[in-house]
């Protein structure tokens, strides 16, 4: 398919290095979920006016919505909404806001297929006005702690 998508250009790509060991200086990802083809992070920045903004990323370099395989695919849903009741079980949020972009016109900054999923606090403004103060490595890795523990486990 030949279409005019431009998809930013990031080397490395930080969610390789991340999977490589290579860390930025917030330190090493506070992992939730994690197999052969996904795994689930804590975004140090939270975005929602509280903490456990968490990424759903895959394994491979897949730059787009458009390039993952059917079991990517597949993975990435069910760890989308197993990450959401998790975050709401453990952290009770007013609301979670699920956000993906393909593409520079919808926002991609990162190029490798990534799902936000976003704990929201009623009043906090979205996006943020002001850069976020980064949740610290040891609170990260505590939290989470708690939503491996849930995770899988929720109903509906
Ligand atoms: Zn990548």
């Amino acid at each position: 398919v030949v279409t005019n998508f431009k998809v930013p250009h990031r080397v490395p790509c930080p969610f390789c290095e991340i999977q490589a060991g290579r860390y930025a200086w917030h330190g090493p990802p506070a992992v939730i979920f994690d197999d052969e083809l996904i795994y689930v992070f804590l975004n140090p920045a939270p975005m929602g006016g509280m903490p456990g903004h968490s990424l759903v990323v895959t394994k491979r370099h897949v730059e787009t919505i458009f390039d993952a395989s059917e079991e990517e695919a597949l993975a990435l849903g069910t760890a989308v909404v197993k990450t959401a009741r998790a975050l709401r079980t453990v952290l009770d949020p007013d609301g979670i806001l699920v956000q993906q972009s393909n593409g520079v016109a919808a926002f991609q900054t990162v190029p490798h297929l990534h799902f936000h999923v976003i704990p929201k606090a009623q009043d906090s403004p979205f996006p943020p006005i002001e850069d976020p103060d980064i949740v610290p490595s040891p609170e990260r890795v505590d939290l989470a702690v708690s939503l491996r523990m849930s995770w899988g486990s929720e109903r509906a």
